[in-house]
């Protein structure tokens, strides 16, 4: 897909704070992120919803889902990990590219489902990032 904004993420195009590529799956930092460490993990094929995905695409991002919310939670010291996938503009869905957030989160803090205010800078996100993979 040419003009979607996730394949072009994908091929580079874009650039993305990357945590993690594979064969299969492609997973960055959200600039609006709903918890510190607010990830997306997207399949390098592009469908426009859950429904439209192939089952063996689906089968082929899913293991890097569990591989990077394990990573979150490794590096993060997270309590818990909120995995979360819309379909359609009713359920909140803003861009039309299948994906699987992972929002870590922490005891005592309140889950919220909305963007953190304010919205970390670029340099923020690079240190997460790198915290994240140890670097
Ligand atoms: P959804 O509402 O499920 O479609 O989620 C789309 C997500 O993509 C939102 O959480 C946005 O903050 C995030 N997003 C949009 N553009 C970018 C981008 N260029 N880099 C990283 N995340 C993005
Ligand atoms: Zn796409």
């Amino acid at each position: 897909m040419d003009d979607c904004l996730f394949c072009k993420i994908i091929r580079g195009e874009i650039p993305s704070f990357k945590i993690f590529e594979d064969d299969h799956a492609y997973a960055f930092l959200d600039i609006n992120p709903f918890g510190r460490g607010h990830t997306l993990v997207v399949p390098k094929f592009h469908a426009d919803q859950l429904f439209r995905l192939p089952p063996e695409e689906l089968a082929g991002v899913m293991p890097a889902v569990q591989r990077v919310a394990t990573l979150l939670r490794n590096r993060l010291r997270c309590d818990g990990m909120a995995l979360m996938q819309l379909n359609g503009a009713c359920a909140g869905q803003t861009v039309n590219h299948v994906h699987f957030h992972l929002i870590p989160r922490y005891e005592g803090q309140p889950a919220g489902w909305q963007p953190l205010a304010p919205v970390p800078a670029a340099q923020e996100l690079a240190a997460l990032r790198d915290e994240i993979l140890g670097r």
